[in-house]
């Protein structure tokens, strides 16, 4: 795939040639490719006044609003690279991360800083912070946010105030290269302690216009940002690809289903991606009408396993519309793997699981055993990843970069398979399989199958300690609105439909499961309470 060094020369592209090309569009407010540019260069010439220079970093810590975009552009254009925090984190997970990689400055939410964040970063090496004015759901008409004229902190700018009484050209700075550092993107942690993958401008570059390319959209695409941009997904395949295109992306602040509906029938976007359970809380809406997602030509469900049910109660809400797997790791600056636009994937008559899709253009994909030999086709094995979207390794941990990265092949700790057909099966995450009785029990197929009950919106399997046979299968559900069904029918259910080693000998019914900011269920978390 030919791609410029980085997204910022095509956005800069962009902005020359169509500058009254809508950029952004956030409720009733929009920013053109030239407000944001000249809105960028601003603030990057205030970055450059506060002493940020070429690889310093800066955090970003918001929703989705446009002051995101602009503090992503600034950091960029003054020749830094950006650390994006998930707005939910608190007190101790921020300071870890600001010490970590050591943030020259700072941007989050007004209600944030006066909130947490002013003590968490005087704790740390932050010099600066910039803040947006806080966005409530409630009053969406709000035109402030863009406007920036609220009252700023008495410490802290406001960032689009800042950005506007330091305009004038960008400042004399090189743009990036695409081996420098983008991104200082630490992964969500639902496997540890965060580590700060290294996605460069390379990286974010080459996967942005290998996306553009695929999809192949018209100039007037609008994509909607159903992920969130502090995570990878959200970055790269939604501000980072649009950005790349010259396309128009719509932002709605956080996911809320109600609120997500009222975007799709404002903006009709052509394009969106977002986790698994995102598409199950919007199907879940009894107000949501296949009308409201005829605009789009192609969405995909990422980042999380799609179990076979949920893409068929989509098709059949949506009047047709098929959502598309795809595969991807922050270590894989978001997608390695997806659905050609106009095939379907195919599901594994075996194991019932479905395939997240192909390995793009210039991935390779190997599945291999433990000796570190490649398994032949249909067979298990980890997967490893080789690519230009694979990041060169973690923010200061050289020893996890070798040992996750060995020769530029990321060893993703997920277990899958290939088809003969080159398509590729995530079975699941090798540290969460279940040892019931010596027998190897993988979560997601149990998932699937409960998931394919009617009353079941969502469902996560865990291992449980247990005295007889080591560990035994639990599943944790929640339930449709207005469904009914105990525990013992989805007990009897699964046992119709499992081998005797792999049903659920517990079911356990829950309000909701505890899922990440981005969506994911976190099987950790009730492995904890179980076990
Ligand atoms: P951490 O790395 O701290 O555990 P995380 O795993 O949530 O956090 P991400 O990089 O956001 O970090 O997630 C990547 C993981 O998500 C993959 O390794 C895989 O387990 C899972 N995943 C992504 N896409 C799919 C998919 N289409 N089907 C199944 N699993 C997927």
């Amino acid at each position: 795939v030919e791609h410029p060094a980085s997204v910022l020369h095509s956005f800069l592209d962009h902005a020359g040639r169509v500058p009254e090309r809508t950029a952004l569009y956030y409720f009733d407010g929009a920013l053109t490719y030239g407000e944001l540019d000249a809105l960028s260069d601003g603030l990057a010439r205030y970055l450059a006044g506060r002493g940020f220079a070429a690889g310093d970093r800066l955090a970003v810590m918001l929703q989705n609003v446009p002051q995101f975009a602009v503090a992503v552009l600034a950091a960029w254009k003054a020749g830094g690279a950006v650390i994006p925090v998930n707005p939910m984190y608190k007190a101790q997970e921020l300071t870890h991360i600001l010490t970590d990689a050591a943030a020259a400055g700072i941007v989050c939410s007004e209600r944030a800083w006066d909130g947490y964040v002013r003590d968490a970063a005087a704790r740390t090496p932050v010099r600066f912070a910039l803040t947006a004015s806080e966005f409530d759901l409630q009053s969406r008409d709000d035109p402030r946010v863009l406007t920036g004229a609220r009252q700023p902190a008495a410490d802290a700018h406001d960032v689009l105030a800042a950005a506007r009484a330091a305009a004038g050209p960008r400042p004399d700075v090189a743009l990036p290269q695409a081996g420098d550092i983008a991104l200082i993107s630490y992964t969500s942690g639902t496997s540890g302690k965060p580590k700060g993958a290294l996605n460069t401008h390379g990286n974010i570059s080459f996967n942005a216009h290998r996306q553009v390319r695929l999809q192949d959209f018209d100039d007037d695409a609008v994509y909607f940002a159903l992920a969130p941009l502090f995570h990878i997904t959200g970055m790269v395949c939604q501000l980072g690809a649009a950005l790349a295109g010259g396309y128009a992306v719509a932002l709605a602040y956080r996911f809320e289903p109600g609120v997500v509906l009222d975007a799709l029938r404002e903006h009709r976007p052509t394009y969106t991606v977002g986790p698994s359970t995102a598409f199950m809380a919007l199907l879940a809406r009894p107000d949501a009408t296949a009308e409201d997602f005829a605009s789009f030509q192609l969405i995909s469900s990422g980042g999380a396993p799609l179990p076979p049910a949920v893409v068929e109660g989509f098709r059949a809400r949506t009047g047709g519309l098929y959502l598309a797997n795809g595969y991807g790791l922050t270590e894989c600056t978001a997608p390695c793997a997806s659905v050609p636009p106009g095939s379907e994937a195919p599901v594994d008559p075996a194991s019932g699981t479905l395939a997240v899709g192909v390995p793009g253009p210039g991935t390779m994909v190997r599945i291999l055993d433990d000796t570190g030999a490649e398994v032949p086709f249909g067979e298990h094995g980890e997967i490893a990843v080789s690519g230009p979207m694979v990041v060169p390794g973690y923010w200061n941990l050289p020893q996890e970069s070798a040992a996750a990265i060995p020769g530029g092949e990321l060893l993703t700790g997920d277990i899958g398979f290939m088809d003969e057909d080159g398509w590729l099966y995530v079975v699941d995450r090798k540290k969460d399989m279940i040892n019931a009785s010596g027998f190897k029990v993988w979560p997601r197929e149990v998932e699937d199958v409960l998931y394919t009950h009617p009353a079941v919106r969502e469902a996560a399997v865990v291992g449980v300690p247990d005295a007889y046979r080591g560990e035994s299968v639990k599943a944790y559900v929640s339930l449709r609105p207005g469904a009914e069904a105990d525990a013992a029918q989805l007990v009897a259910y699964c046992r119709e439909r499992l081998a005797a080693y792999k049903y659920p000998r517990e079911v356990e019914v829950l309000g909701e499961l505890p899922k990440t900011a981005t969506g994911k269920i976190l099987r950790r978390e009730l492995r904890a309470a179980a076990g």
